[in-house]
């Protein structure tokens, strides 16, 4: 499979802190990726040092056949790359249309506009006068993903999504998966739910303490390799 994105030896700091070691992770064209591993592991901070938002430095870092390392957030973002942040950060003001709009700021041209995005979560249509803040978690994490949808990423990274959310909503959050996958987009999601990320992931990465501990298809995984990878247990 065509390297969509290949991070090689990436390293992330908080001033004197190191949260990551030498991390290879890649993303194949058309994949959907999963990254697992406990509270504080690195997983946000690899996807904030992937789009610029934390300083890094990487041995090799490529996305869509360039040299990204170094970028800044708003150009990684116009090369194609969104983030649905944690706790969804929608702007408490601005109605749930406002929100999806400023999603289409400095992104790229393509299939995803507001339409497609009532389409994917029709929930959002009748709410879409409402400021973001008078919607339920769910409704909130659905205009977080359409608000990184209207920037059509080739590449969207999805921080726990389903943090926080019923089991229906998480089902109807991830419902959405196969769609997004289907308009062309490759997905990386950071999920702390290991049943949720093996279920709609091709690959998975499992982080520990900054470093990544084991990697593989969910269907070659076993449970105690998992258990191990995660916790540390032997
Ligand atoms: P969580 O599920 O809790 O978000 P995570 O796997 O995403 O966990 P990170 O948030 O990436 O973990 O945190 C990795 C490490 O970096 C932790 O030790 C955390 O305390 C530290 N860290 C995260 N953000 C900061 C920050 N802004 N300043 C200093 N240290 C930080």
């Amino acid at each position: 499979m065509t390297k969509l994105l290949e991070a090689k030896g990436l390293e992330a700091f908080y001033g004197d802190f190191q949260a990551l070691f030498g991390v290879d992770i890649s993303v194949g064209e058309g994949e959907a990726v999963a990254l697992i591993g406990a509270n504080g592991a690195g997983k946000s901070t690899f996807l904030k040092a992937l789009t610029g938002l934390v300083p890094s430095h990487v041995k090799a870092l490529s996305f869509n056949g360039e040299a990204i390392a170094g970028w800044r957030a708003d150009r990684i973002h116009r090369a194609g790359i969104a983030l649905v942040p944690e706790g969804r950060r929608l702007f408490p003001s601005l109605s749930v249309e406002e929100n999806l709009l400023i999603g289409a700021a400095g992104g790229r041209k393509g299939a995803w506009n507001l339409e497609a995005v009532y389409d994917l979560f029709p929930d959002l249509v009748e709410k879409r006068k409402n400021p973001g803040t008078a919607l339920s978690g769910g409704q909130q994490q659905m205009v977080a993903i359409g608000r990184a949808l209207m920037s059509n990423p080739v590449l969207l990274l999805c921080d726990e999504i389903s943090l926080g959310l019923s089991p229906k909503i998480i089902r109807d959050i991830y419902r959405a998966l196969p769609k997004i996958r289907a308009s062309g987009a490759s997905v990386l999601v950071v999920e702390q739910d290991v049943g949720q990320a093996l279920a709609v992931a091709d690959r998975v990465y499992c982080l520990m303490e900054g470093r990544v501990t084991l990697t593989g298809t969910p269907a070659s995984l076993t449970r105690k390799e998992i258990a191990a990878a995660y916790f540390g247990a032997s």
